[in-house]
């Protein structure tokens, strides 16, 4: 019997030290804007699943938050987080767009009422590919997932939409697939910040894969830089400016483009273009050998399927 309550009582305690021991540290971006930096790696249970970029913005009539994590977990240090810099409640929760590390938190924001909002294309890749993220999260996650489940935005957007508090403005804007289907970025005009999502990946090598676009990310990720950002907080990497958001995303982009047109043009197979082409010149960025080759192999699928 005795033995019986130690061990709940260690199961319970233990339950609580998984709870409460996720201390997060937001940077300063600039004055009341805040950046939560995930790992550069793959989602692991020491890393909590956290290998992308939150963020949040204090203004006088409440706090905005930019992606709820992977877990009810992270969600919960990142509101614990905010508690410690303003009593400001959160009034908005954005998901920039549909991949788990950006979206997996909402139940948690959902339970206080918090409305949701993610781009049109997000959602329908939400509802696609939710319970698979989700299976797959708790294999990495196991106890740390504990009370992570899934919850949709509650409010889409198409296009571009305006999100204002007291005095400070939050354009929402989709430049269309790029990453993913359902990209988007959150651009704050007064302050010239822009948290540019997945458009920008720096430190980190970008993966391409098929629910994006590599063409049209070249595109959204110029429309992007045109609102002319003085800080950029991108989707992966620490923060950075456009000069090398281009070096790490754009160039190596266009790079493969480039190359993989020219071997289309003479009629080279898939094969050939993952073999020849050299793109060692990226190798500084972190997980060049897990992801460069892979990256190949999909911009070639792609770029067949487009017309010139
Ligand atoms: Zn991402």
């Amino acid at each position: 019997m005795i033995k019986r309550i130690i061990f709940t009582f260690l199961i319970f305690w233990s339950a609580q030290i998984v709870a409460d021991d996720l201390l997060l540290k937001p940077v300063q971006v600039s004055p009341n804007i805040y950046a939560v930096i995930g790992d550069i790696g793959g989602q692991s249970y020491e890393n909590d699943g956290l290998n992308s970029n939150l963020g949040f913005v204090v203004t006088p009539e409440g706090v905005v938050i930019i992606n709820s994590g992977p877990s009810t977990r992270v969600a919960k240090a990142l509101h614990a987080a905010i508690r410690k810099i303003t009593p400001q409640p959160v009034k908005w929760v954005i998901n920039v767009n549909s991949q788990s590390h950006y979206w997996l938190g909402n139940a948690y924001f959902q339970s206080l009422n918090i409305p949701i909002i993610a781009h049109k294309e997000a959602g329908r890749l939400m509802h696609e590919m939710g319970e698979m993220q989700l299976a797959s999260l708790k294999g990495v996650l196991k106890d740390k997932a504990a009370g992570t489940q899934i919850t949709y935005p509650s409010e889409l957007f198409q296009d571009k939409r305006e999100i204002k508090l007291g005095s400070v403005v939050f354009q929402l804007i989709s430049f269309g697939s790029a990453h993913t289907a359902g990209d988007m970025v959150v651009w704050l005009p007064q302050q010239k910040v822009l948290f540019s999502g997945d458009l920008v990946f720096t430190e980190r090598l970008l993966a391409v894969i098929p629910i994006g676009n590599s063409g049209g990310w070249v595109k959204a990720f110029d429309s992007a830089m045109a609102l002319g950002p003085k800080r950029i907080v991108p989707g992966h990497g620490k923060q950075t400016n456009v000069q090398q958001a281009t070096r790490d995303t754009r160039d190596y982009l266009v790079f493969n483009r480039t190359a993989i047109k020219k071997m289309q043009d003479k009629g080279a197979s898939l094969q050939e273009a993952v073999e020849k082409i050299d793109q060692s010149k990226f190798r500084y960025l972190v997980n060049f050998d897990l992801l460069s080759r892979r990256n190949v192999n999909q911009i070639f699928t792609e770029m067949e399927q487009e017309s010139f």
